[in-house]
């Protein structure tokens, strides 16, 4: 199919011989890092004369930012399994650091997982729980949409969400592989299911306490780009990559902490929800990669989300802003749903955002300014 890359016809089969071959001690260790200037992933590959147990084990390395070539520190952050170069090879992911080791600064102020990481602490007595549902759509390397007519459109939306069936359900091999390479890496993956558009799937990532919610979320977004290139297709973030009637692609959060998820703990997230809904317009700057200008072409009040000008709640509601699931409001606990993220946001500044207006102590509030979320 034209839409799908050239290196998807090289013969996977062979690759496979290769893989098998021994490495002795060796191990091929992939470093992977957020570009704070497009949000989108990098890696590079190097030896390690033997396995790393722990994560103390990696040594920092450095790399050239694009474009300028300034040299930028790799500082681990976490292991995972490699499931492409399979065990005992690593994927660890990596924060960028100036060579003041200072977390580096971009241009569009990208670079939250810092930041995000000092509000947790503050709020670990809580125990923080965050589950994220990230969409995507695949597409050609052409960027046309993977799967649809080449002029014209496919059916109209209505048979596609949770779909089984060659005419509805384009790609799954995507997100059926990309499942598998999460458990293998040991990301927390909740599950996955086709999306209300075609070509448009879902997997959930969580729940996980504190920073590591967007850790694992960012090493999912990783191996699914990962898969993808094997495949010869393409994931996009975009939050509404069709326009017309076409559903967007979000990143709903799910949140909670240990008092919403004992007995009686509606009355905690009833307050969590009062806290959101004056922030709404702070909120929204977070919530996508270009400070809210993105999920102005979603967050239409159409196609299952809330209008981007107001804030709204409700029980079962798919048409508001936060959510409570139907199954918390008969139980009264455990957890809540923001509706608002969108497919491209990044999950460290969300869920800071998320612990900034609804955890932290009143006083601390007081103090707080979005202006300087750095
Ligand atoms: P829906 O599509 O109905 O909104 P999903 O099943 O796709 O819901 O996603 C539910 C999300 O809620 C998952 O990411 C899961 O990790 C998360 N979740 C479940 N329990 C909790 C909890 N106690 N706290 C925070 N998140 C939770
Ligand atoms: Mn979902
Ligand atoms: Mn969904
Ligand atoms: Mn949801």
């Amino acid at each position: 199919m034209s839409c799908v890359s050239e290196s998807s016809h090289l013969n996977k089969f062979l690759r496979q011989r290769y893989l098998s071959l021994p490495q002795g001690d060796f191990c091929q260790v992939t470093y992977v890092w957020i570009n704070g200037c497009s949000l989108d992933l990098c890696s590079k590959t190097r030896t390690m004369d033997s396995e790393p147990k722990v994560i103390a084990d990696i040594p920092e390395w450095d790399f050239g930012q694009r474009g300028s070539g300034t040299e930028m520190l790799l500082a681990s952050i976490c292991m995972f399994r490699d499931p492409f170069l399979l065990d005992p090879n690593k994927l660890i992911l990596c924060e960028v650091l100036k060579q003041t080791r200072e977390p580096a600064v971009f241009l569009l102020d990208l670079n939250h997982r810092n930041s995000c990481n000092k509000e947790m602490e503050k709020v670990k007595d809580l125990q923080p729980w965050f589950g994220m549902e990230q969409e995507y759509t695949l597409l050609g390397v052409d960027g046309h949409p993977y799967g649809w007519p080449r002029l014209g459109y496919p059916k109209k939306q209505g048979l596609y969400y949770c779909s089984v069936g060659a005419d509805r359900a384009f790609g799954r091999d995507i997100a059926d592989c990309h499942y598998k390479a999460c458990l293998y890496a040991g990301i927390k993956i909740g599950g996955t299911n086709a999306e209300a558009m075609p070509s448009q799937w879902e997997f959930q990532v969580g729940p996980c306490e504190g920073i590591e919610m967007g850790d694992h979320l960012w090493m999912a977004r990783f191996l699914l780009h990962r898969v993808c290139e094997d495949f010869g297709v393409v994931a996009t973030l975009d939050p509404k990559p069709m326009t017309g009637d076409w559903n967007g692609a979000g990143c709903h959060i799910n949140v909670s902490t240990v008092q919403m998820r004992e007995e009686g703990g509606i009355e905690y997230i009833e307050k969590a929800i009062e806290k959101l809904s004056k922030r709404h317009a702070e909120h929204i700057r977070v919530y996508d990669a270009h400070g809210g200008e993105d999920n102005k072409r979603r967050l239409t009040g159409h196609h299952e989300t809330a209008s981007i000008s107001n804030f709204s709640a409700g029980v079962a509601d798919r048409g508001a802003s936060v959510r409570i699931p139907l199954h918390v409001a008969q139980k009264k606990c455990v957890y809540f749903e923001d509706r608002r993220p969108a497919a491209n946001c990044d999950p460290y500044a969300v869920t800071c955002a998320m612990v900034r207006t609804c955890l932290l102590e009143e006083e601390e509030e007081l103090k707080w300014n979005f202006e300087n979320n750095k």
